[in-house]
Protein backbone atom coordinates (compact mmCIF):
# COMPACT_ATOMS: atom_id res chain seq x y z
CA UNK A 1 0.00 0.00 0.00
CA UNK A 2 1.29 3.69 -0.92
CA UNK A 3 0.58 6.76 1.32
CA UNK A 4 0.32 9.84 -0.06
CA UNK A 5 0.38 13.02 1.53
CA UNK A 6 -2.57 15.36 2.10
CA UNK A 7 -0.25 18.39 1.73
CA UNK A 8 1.38 17.60 -1.32
CA UNK A 9 0.10 14.16 -3.22
CA UNK A 10 3.25 14.31 -5.52
CA UNK A 11 4.83 12.57 -2.01
CA UNK A 12 4.09 9.08 -1.73
CA UNK A 13 5.60 6.56 0.63
CA UNK A 14 5.31 3.17 1.60
CA UNK A 15 4.12 1.85 5.04
CA UNK A 16 7.13 1.38 6.52
CA UNK A 17 8.22 4.81 5.46
CA UNK A 18 5.29 6.46 6.58
CA UNK A 19 5.57 4.44 9.86
CA UNK A 20 9.00 5.71 10.90
CA UNK A 21 8.56 9.22 9.27
CA UNK A 22 5.21 9.97 10.91
CA UNK A 23 4.69 12.62 8.93
CA UNK A 24 5.04 13.78 5.42
CA UNK A 25 6.83 17.18 3.78
CA UNK A 26 4.71 20.50 5.41
CA UNK A 27 3.64 18.21 8.51
CA UNK A 28 1.08 16.56 6.05
CA UNK A 29 -0.41 13.87 6.97
CA UNK A 30 -0.12 10.84 5.22
CA UNK A 31 -3.52 8.90 4.28
CA UNK A 32 -3.60 5.27 1.84
CA UNK A 33 -3.72 5.53 -1.94
CA UNK A 34 -6.88 3.23 -1.68
CA UNK A 35 -9.65 1.57 0.94
CA UNK A 36 -9.99 -1.64 0.34
CA UNK A 37 -13.34 -2.78 0.71
CA UNK A 38 -14.13 -5.60 3.48
CA UNK A 39 -15.20 -8.88 1.71
CA UNK A 40 -18.98 -9.64 2.10
CA UNK A 41 -18.79 -12.96 3.39
CA UNK A 42 -16.57 -11.79 6.26
CA UNK A 43 -18.77 -9.11 7.36
CA UNK A 44 -21.52 -11.25 7.30
CA UNK A 45 -19.87 -14.02 9.20
CA UNK A 46 -18.16 -12.03 11.63
CA UNK A 47 -18.76 -13.85 14.57
CA UNK A 48 -17.17 -16.68 12.84
CA UNK A 49 -14.04 -15.37 13.07
CA UNK A 50 -11.78 -15.30 15.97
CA UNK A 51 -10.73 -11.88 17.58
CA UNK A 52 -7.47 -12.37 15.91
CA UNK A 53 -8.58 -13.06 12.51
CA UNK A 54 -10.43 -10.19 12.72
CA UNK A 55 -7.79 -7.97 13.52
CA UNK A 56 -5.37 -9.18 10.88
CA UNK A 57 -7.95 -9.07 7.88
CA UNK A 58 -8.68 -5.31 8.54
CA UNK A 59 -4.75 -4.91 8.81
CA UNK A 60 -3.50 -6.65 6.14
CA UNK A 61 -3.72 -4.47 2.83
CA UNK A 62 -2.39 -1.76 4.61
CA UNK A 63 0.78 -3.23 5.27
CA UNK A 64 0.56 -5.48 2.75
CA UNK A 65 4.04 -7.40 1.81
CA UNK A 66 6.39 -5.13 3.76
CA UNK A 67 5.41 -6.69 7.38
CA UNK A 68 5.28 -11.03 6.57
CA UNK A 69 1.52 -12.36 7.45
CA UNK A 70 2.67 -14.56 9.95
CA UNK A 71 4.60 -11.80 11.99
CA UNK A 72 1.25 -9.46 11.21
CA UNK A 73 -0.72 -12.52 12.57
CA UNK A 74 1.66 -11.99 15.80
CA UNK A 75 1.48 -8.24 16.01
CA UNK A 76 -1.91 -8.05 15.95
CA UNK A 77 -2.97 -10.52 18.00
CA UNK A 78 -0.40 -9.19 20.59
CA UNK A 79 -1.73 -5.53 20.04
CA UNK A 80 -5.57 -7.24 20.99
CA UNK A 81 -4.54 -9.43 23.69
CA UNK A 82 -6.88 -8.33 26.59
CA UNK A 83 -10.79 -8.40 26.79
CA UNK A 84 -12.86 -5.54 24.92
CA UNK A 85 -16.24 -6.67 25.78
CA UNK A 86 -19.68 -4.63 24.35
CA UNK A 87 -21.24 -3.80 27.64
CA UNK A 88 -24.93 -3.17 28.01
CA UNK A 89 -25.93 0.15 30.06
CA UNK A 90 -29.37 0.72 29.44
CA UNK A 91 -32.00 -0.64 26.88
CA UNK A 92 -30.60 1.56 23.86
CA UNK A 93 -27.38 2.28 25.18
CA UNK A 94 -24.16 -0.12 25.06
CA UNK A 95 -20.74 0.54 25.55
CA UNK A 96 -17.92 -0.81 23.96
CA UNK A 97 -15.00 -0.97 26.93
CA UNK A 98 -11.71 -0.42 25.73
CA UNK A 99 -10.27 0.45 28.66
CA UNK A 100 -8.81 -3.14 29.83
CA UNK A 101 -5.47 -2.65 28.35
CA UNK A 102 -1.90 -2.01 29.86
CA UNK A 103 -2.45 1.42 31.00
CA UNK A 104 -6.00 1.15 30.97
CA UNK A 105 -7.15 3.49 27.88
CA UNK A 106 -8.03 2.81 24.72
CA UNK A 107 -4.51 4.01 23.10
CA UNK A 108 -2.84 0.82 24.48
CA UNK A 109 -4.38 -0.48 20.83
CA UNK A 110 -2.87 2.36 18.18
CA UNK A 111 0.52 2.35 20.21
CA UNK A 112 1.21 -1.00 20.94
CA UNK A 113 0.44 -2.00 17.32
CA UNK A 114 2.72 0.93 16.28
CA UNK A 115 5.79 -0.07 18.54
CA UNK A 116 5.50 -3.81 17.12
CA UNK A 117 5.65 -2.74 13.61
CA UNK A 118 8.44 0.27 14.35
CA UNK A 119 10.82 -2.53 16.12
CA UNK A 120 10.15 -5.09 13.69
CA UNK A 121 11.15 -2.06 10.77
CA UNK A 122 14.15 -1.11 12.82
CA UNK A 123 15.52 -4.59 14.00
CA UNK A 124 18.43 -4.56 11.89
CA UNK A 125 19.13 -0.81 12.31
CA UNK A 126 22.60 -0.62 13.66
CA UNK A 127 22.23 2.64 15.79
CA UNK A 128 20.28 2.35 18.57
CA UNK A 129 16.62 3.78 18.06
CA UNK A 130 15.08 6.84 20.42
CA UNK A 131 11.49 7.55 20.13
CA UNK A 132 10.99 10.70 21.93
CA UNK A 133 7.38 12.27 23.01
CA UNK A 134 5.86 14.77 24.93
CA UNK A 135 2.70 13.96 26.79
CA UNK A 136 0.29 15.69 28.70
CA UNK A 137 -0.79 12.48 30.02
CA UNK A 138 -2.29 9.55 28.50
CA UNK A 139 -0.49 9.26 25.12
CA UNK A 140 3.04 8.98 26.88
CA UNK A 141 1.95 5.87 29.33
CA UNK A 142 0.76 4.18 26.14
CA UNK A 143 3.54 4.49 24.25
CA UNK A 144 6.28 3.85 27.25
CA UNK A 145 4.23 0.53 27.34
CA UNK A 146 4.23 -0.53 23.65
CA UNK A 147 8.04 0.02 23.85
CA UNK A 148 8.95 -1.50 27.08
CA UNK A 149 11.67 -3.72 26.83
CA UNK A 150 11.86 -4.20 23.41
CA UNK A 151 15.09 -4.56 22.30
CA UNK A 152 17.28 -1.76 20.63
CA UNK A 153 14.60 1.09 21.57
CA UNK A 154 15.26 3.55 23.82
CA UNK A 155 12.06 5.91 25.14
CA UNK A 156 12.42 9.18 26.09
CA UNK A 157 9.24 10.74 27.40
CA UNK A 158 8.73 14.37 28.21
CA UNK A 159 5.94 15.30 30.61
CA UNK A 160 5.13 18.78 32.45
CA UNK A 161 5.73 18.16 36.51
CA UNK A 162 2.87 18.39 38.74
CA UNK A 163 0.71 18.15 35.42
CA UNK A 164 -0.44 14.71 35.34
CA UNK A 165 -2.76 12.29 37.95
CA UNK A 166 -0.76 10.58 39.80
CA UNK A 167 -2.04 7.31 38.17
CA UNK A 168 -0.47 8.91 34.99
CA UNK A 169 2.32 9.54 36.64
CA UNK A 170 3.09 6.09 37.54
CA UNK A 171 2.45 4.92 34.16
CA UNK A 172 5.19 7.32 32.52
CA UNK A 173 8.33 6.65 35.69
CA UNK A 174 8.16 3.49 37.12
CA UNK A 175 8.66 1.09 34.20
CA UNK A 176 12.33 1.47 34.47
CA UNK A 177 14.39 -0.42 31.90
CA UNK A 178 14.46 1.52 28.46
CA UNK A 179 11.90 4.06 29.27
CA UNK A 180 13.04 6.98 30.16
CA UNK A 181 10.90 9.93 32.23
CA UNK A 182 11.72 13.85 32.03
CA UNK A 183 10.07 15.93 34.46
CA UNK A 184 9.77 19.12 32.80
CA UNK A 185 10.00 22.39 35.27
CA UNK A 186 6.86 24.10 32.53
CA UNK A 187 3.95 22.74 30.88
CA UNK A 188 2.67 20.54 27.89
CA UNK A 189 3.60 22.93 25.54
CA UNK A 190 7.58 23.59 26.58
CA UNK A 191 7.56 19.99 26.92
CA UNK A 192 5.98 19.68 23.25
CA UNK A 193 8.38 22.89 22.05
CA UNK A 194 11.48 20.86 23.58
CA UNK A 195 10.48 17.78 21.13
CA UNK A 196 10.24 19.93 18.03
CA UNK A 197 14.00 21.28 18.69
CA UNK A 198 15.02 18.19 19.34
CA UNK A 199 13.80 17.13 15.74
CA UNK A 200 15.40 19.64 13.75
CA UNK A 201 18.60 19.67 15.57
CA UNK A 202 22.00 18.41 13.97
CA UNK A 203 24.35 17.46 16.06
CA UNK A 204 21.25 15.41 18.07
CA UNK A 205 20.46 13.67 14.66
CA UNK A 206 23.74 13.19 13.69
CA UNK A 207 24.26 10.67 16.69
CA UNK A 208 21.28 9.07 17.42
CA UNK A 209 17.76 7.59 15.13
CA UNK A 210 15.12 9.87 16.67
CA UNK A 211 11.77 8.32 15.51
CA UNK A 212 8.30 9.92 16.74
CA UNK A 213 5.22 8.55 18.50
CA UNK A 214 2.99 10.98 17.36
CA UNK A 215 -0.59 10.24 17.39
CA UNK A 216 -1.03 11.02 13.79
CA UNK A 217 1.51 8.07 12.52
CA UNK A 218 -0.62 5.70 10.27
CA UNK A 219 0.31 2.66 12.48
CA UNK A 220 -1.44 4.22 15.51
CA UNK A 221 -4.47 5.49 13.53
CA UNK A 222 -5.05 2.77 10.87
CA UNK A 223 -5.61 -0.07 14.04
CA UNK A 224 -8.28 1.67 15.85
CA UNK A 225 -10.57 0.50 13.01
CA UNK A 226 -10.57 -3.39 14.58
CA UNK A 227 -12.69 -1.63 17.90
CA UNK A 228 -15.85 -1.14 15.36
CA UNK A 229 -15.63 -4.62 14.05
CA UNK A 230 -14.64 -6.08 17.03
CA UNK A 231 -18.00 -4.18 18.70
CA UNK A 232 -20.10 -5.13 16.03
CA UNK A 233 -19.30 -8.62 16.44
CA UNK A 234 -20.78 -8.63 19.78
CA UNK A 235 -23.24 -6.60 19.07
CA UNK A 236 -24.73 -9.03 16.50
CA UNK A 237 -25.06 -11.25 19.16
CA UNK A 238 -28.07 -9.40 20.58
CA UNK A 239 -29.06 -6.62 17.62
CA UNK A 240 -29.96 -7.05 14.10
CA UNK A 241 -30.08 -3.87 12.79
CA UNK A 242 -27.09 -1.47 12.57
CA UNK A 243 -26.12 0.43 15.19
CA UNK A 244 -25.72 4.35 15.92
CA UNK A 245 -21.44 5.04 16.69
CA UNK A 246 -20.57 7.64 19.03
CA UNK A 247 -16.97 8.50 19.98
CA UNK A 248 -15.46 10.79 22.40
CA UNK A 249 -13.63 12.41 20.21
CA UNK A 250 -10.96 15.22 20.62
CA UNK A 251 -7.92 14.72 17.75
CA UNK A 252 -10.46 12.87 15.75
CA UNK A 253 -8.54 10.14 15.35
CA UNK A 254 -10.91 7.38 16.52
CA UNK A 255 -14.27 8.26 14.89
CA UNK A 256 -12.01 8.75 11.45
CA UNK A 257 -10.52 5.30 11.56
CA UNK A 258 -14.61 4.17 12.51
CA UNK A 259 -15.78 5.97 9.01
CA UNK A 260 -12.84 4.54 7.34
CA UNK A 261 -14.29 0.88 8.13
CA UNK A 262 -17.73 2.23 7.62
CA UNK A 263 -16.72 3.34 4.04
CA UNK A 264 -15.14 -0.42 3.67
CA UNK A 265 -18.28 -1.94 4.50
CA UNK A 266 -19.06 -2.04 8.33
CA UNK A 267 -22.69 -1.59 8.77
CA UNK A 268 -23.46 1.90 10.70
CA UNK A 269 -26.37 3.79 11.10
CA UNK A 270 -25.16 6.95 12.01
CA UNK A 271 -21.54 7.97 13.40
CA UNK A 272 -21.52 11.10 16.23
CA UNK A 273 -18.36 13.01 17.33
CA UNK A 274 -19.03 13.73 20.67
CA UNK A 275 -17.23 16.61 22.47
CA UNK A 276 -16.59 18.59 25.33
CA UNK A 277 -16.70 22.67 25.58
CA UNK A 278 -14.12 22.19 22.31
CA UNK A 279 -16.56 21.92 19.77
CA UNK A 280 -14.76 23.08 16.55
CA UNK A 281 -16.57 19.94 14.74
CA UNK A 282 -20.11 20.16 16.20
CA UNK A 283 -19.94 23.91 14.95
CA UNK A 284 -18.48 23.13 11.48
CA UNK A 285 -21.24 20.49 11.09
CA UNK A 286 -23.50 23.24 11.92
CA UNK A 287 -22.62 26.30 9.68
CA UNK A 288 -19.98 24.14 7.10
CA UNK A 289 -17.42 26.85 8.89
CA UNK A 290 -14.38 25.16 9.96
CA UNK A 291 -12.91 27.70 12.74
CA UNK A 292 -9.89 26.33 14.92
CA UNK A 293 -9.94 27.62 17.72
CA UNK A 294 -7.36 27.66 21.39
CA UNK A 295 -8.83 25.05 23.57
CA UNK A 296 -10.18 25.49 26.74
CA UNK A 297 -9.68 22.79 30.12
CA UNK A 298 -12.45 20.55 30.66
CA UNK A 299 -12.85 17.34 32.96
CA UNK A 300 -12.27 15.46 29.91
CA UNK A 301 -8.95 16.44 29.35
CA UNK A 302 -7.78 13.93 26.58
CA UNK A 303 -10.42 15.69 24.07
CA UNK A 304 -9.21 19.71 24.80
CA UNK A 305 -7.82 20.01 21.70
CA UNK A 306 -8.67 23.02 19.70
CA UNK A 307 -7.75 22.12 15.83
CA UNK A 308 -7.93 18.70 15.65
CA UNK A 309 -5.16 16.89 13.20
CA UNK A 310 -7.34 14.47 11.79
CA UNK A 311 -10.45 15.98 10.56
CA UNK A 312 -8.26 16.58 7.55
CA UNK A 313 -9.04 12.93 6.82
CA UNK A 314 -12.54 13.16 7.44
CA UNK A 315 -12.64 15.08 5.08
CA UNK A 316 -10.49 13.40 2.33
CA UNK A 317 -13.02 10.24 3.07
CA UNK A 318 -15.78 12.15 1.89
CA UNK A 319 -13.99 13.52 -1.02
CA UNK A 320 -14.52 17.24 0.47
CA UNK A 321 -17.96 16.90 -0.04
CA UNK A 322 -20.50 18.54 2.84
CA UNK A 323 -23.48 17.24 2.38
CA UNK A 324 -22.77 13.50 2.40
CA UNK A 325 -20.42 13.96 5.66
CA UNK A 326 -23.24 16.02 7.32
CA UNK A 327 -25.42 12.83 6.54
CA UNK A 328 -23.35 10.77 8.44
CA UNK A 329 -21.91 12.72 11.46
CA UNK A 330 -23.70 14.54 13.64
CA UNK A 331 -21.71 16.42 16.64
CA UNK A 332 -22.87 17.54 20.24
CA UNK A 333 -20.78 19.34 22.73
CA UNK A 334 -21.40 18.75 26.00
CA UNK A 335 -20.18 21.19 29.16
CA UNK A 336 -18.99 20.05 32.54
CA UNK A 337 -21.51 20.44 34.30
CA UNK A 338 -23.58 17.96 32.21
CA UNK A 339 -20.86 15.67 32.09
CA UNK A 340 -20.99 15.35 36.23
CA UNK A 341 -24.51 15.13 35.88
CA UNK A 342 -24.28 12.30 33.48
CA UNK A 343 -21.85 10.44 35.95
CA UNK A 344 -24.14 10.74 38.56
CA UNK A 345 -27.57 10.30 36.92
CA UNK A 346 -26.05 7.01 34.77
CA UNK A 347 -24.28 5.33 38.14
CA UNK A 348 -27.85 5.85 40.30
CA UNK A 349 -30.18 4.53 37.52
CA UNK A 350 -28.16 2.13 35.10
CA UNK A 351 -25.27 1.14 38.06
CA UNK A 352 -22.45 1.91 35.43
CA UNK A 353 -19.83 4.23 35.70
CA UNK A 354 -18.77 6.22 33.33
CA UNK A 355 -15.40 8.04 33.00
CA UNK A 356 -15.74 12.16 31.85
CA UNK A 357 -14.72 11.30 28.32
CA UNK A 358 -17.41 7.94 27.95
CA UNK A 359 -19.89 10.53 29.67
CA UNK A 360 -19.31 13.16 27.29
CA UNK A 361 -20.73 10.67 24.59
CA UNK A 362 -23.24 8.74 26.81
CA UNK A 363 -24.52 12.33 27.04
CA UNK A 364 -24.12 12.65 23.25
CA UNK A 365 -25.63 9.61 22.35
CA UNK A 366 -28.85 9.96 24.64
CA UNK A 367 -29.77 13.49 22.63
CA UNK A 368 -29.37 11.88 19.13
CA UNK A 369 -31.93 9.46 20.48
CA UNK A 370 -34.07 11.18 21.88
CA UNK A 371 -33.96 13.68 18.20
CA UNK A 372 -34.29 10.21 16.67
CA UNK A 373 -36.66 7.37 18.35
CA UNK A 374 -36.43 4.11 17.46
CA UNK A 375 -32.44 3.74 16.99
CA UNK A 376 -29.70 2.02 19.03
CA UNK A 377 -26.34 2.24 19.36
CA UNK A 378 -23.00 2.36 21.45
CA UNK A 379 -20.40 4.74 22.77
CA UNK A 380 -16.98 3.89 22.61
CA UNK A 381 -15.43 3.79 26.14
CA UNK A 382 -12.09 5.21 25.89
CA UNK A 383 -10.41 5.56 29.32
CA UNK A 384 -11.14 3.47 32.88
CA UNK A 385 -13.09 5.67 35.59
CA UNK A 386 -9.77 5.26 38.12
CA UNK A 387 -7.68 7.30 35.86
CA UNK A 388 -9.89 10.05 36.29
CA UNK A 389 -11.05 9.30 40.12
CA UNK A 390 -11.26 13.11 41.75
CA UNK A 391 -13.99 13.62 38.90
CA UNK A 392 -15.47 10.69 39.00
CA UNK A 393 -16.05 10.39 43.02
CA UNK A 394 -17.39 13.79 43.43
CA UNK A 395 -19.76 12.70 40.69
CA UNK A 396 -21.16 9.25 42.32
CA UNK A 397 -20.07 9.90 45.48
CA UNK A 398 -18.65 6.71 46.22
CA UNK A 399 -14.94 5.36 46.19
CA UNK A 400 -14.00 3.66 43.06
CA UNK A 401 -11.81 0.48 43.12
CA UNK A 402 -8.36 -0.01 42.06
CA UNK A 403 -8.05 -2.58 39.77
CA UNK A 404 -5.15 -4.84 40.86
CA UNK A 405 -2.94 -4.32 37.82
CA UNK A 406 -2.76 -0.45 39.20
CA UNK A 407 -2.20 -1.30 43.09
CA UNK A 408 0.95 -3.07 42.13
CA UNK A 409 1.94 0.06 39.84
CA UNK A 410 1.59 2.66 42.70
CA UNK A 411 3.77 0.49 45.01
CA UNK A 412 6.57 0.81 42.34
CA UNK A 413 9.14 3.53 42.60
CA UNK A 414 8.54 6.77 40.54
CA UNK A 415 12.11 7.10 38.84
CA UNK A 416 12.46 10.69 36.48
CA UNK A 417 15.50 13.08 35.57
CA UNK A 418 14.41 16.33 36.33
CA UNK A 419 15.04 19.42 33.44
CA UNK A 420 14.62 22.81 33.46
CA UNK A 421 12.43 23.76 29.94
CA UNK A 422 15.76 24.74 28.20
CA UNK A 423 17.00 22.83 25.03
CA UNK A 424 20.35 22.31 26.45
CA UNK A 425 19.41 20.06 29.18
CA UNK A 426 17.50 17.92 26.80
CA UNK A 427 20.43 17.82 24.60
CA UNK A 428 22.82 16.93 27.08
CA UNK A 429 20.59 14.20 28.50
CA UNK A 430 20.33 12.92 25.28
CA UNK A 431 23.64 13.18 23.82
CA UNK A 432 24.70 11.47 27.57
CA UNK A 433 22.23 8.76 27.41
CA UNK A 434 23.91 7.42 24.13
C1 LIG B 1 -7.12 10.51 23.21
C2 LIG B 1 -8.42 10.31 23.92
C3 LIG B 1 -9.66 10.63 23.32
C4 LIG B 1 -9.77 11.30 21.97
O1 LIG B 1 -9.42 10.46 20.91
P1 LIG B 1 -9.12 11.10 19.47
O2 LIG B 1 -8.75 9.95 18.62
O3 LIG B 1 -7.99 12.06 19.69
O4 LIG B 1 -10.36 11.80 19.03
C5 LIG B 1 -10.83 10.33 24.01
N1 LIG B 1 -10.79 9.79 25.24
C6 LIG B 1 -9.63 9.47 25.86
C7 LIG B 1 -9.66 8.90 27.23
C8 LIG B 1 -8.40 9.71 25.21
O5 LIG B 1 -7.26 9.41 25.84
Amino acid sequence: MQYYNLKDSQEKVDFRTATIKGQGKNKGLFFPENLPSFNDEFIQNLQQYSDEEIAYQCMKDFVGDEIPSEILKKIVAETISFEIPLKKINDDILVLELFHGPTLAFKDIGAGFMSRCLSYFLENQQKKVTVLVATSGDTGGAVAHGFYDLPGIDVVILYPKNRVSPVQEKQLTALGKNIYALEVNGSFDDCQSLVKQAFSNEEINNQLFLTSANSINVARWLPQQIYYLLALKQWLKTENKAPVICVPSGNFGNICAGILAHLRGLPAEHFIAACNANDVIPEYLKTQNLKPKKSVATLSNAMDVGDPSNFVRILELFNKEFNPLKNKISGYSIDDQKTKETITEVYNRDHYILDPHSAVAFSSLEQYLKENPGKKGFILGTAHPVKFPDAVQNAIKTEIEIPQSLNALMKKEKKTVEINADFEELKRFLLDKN
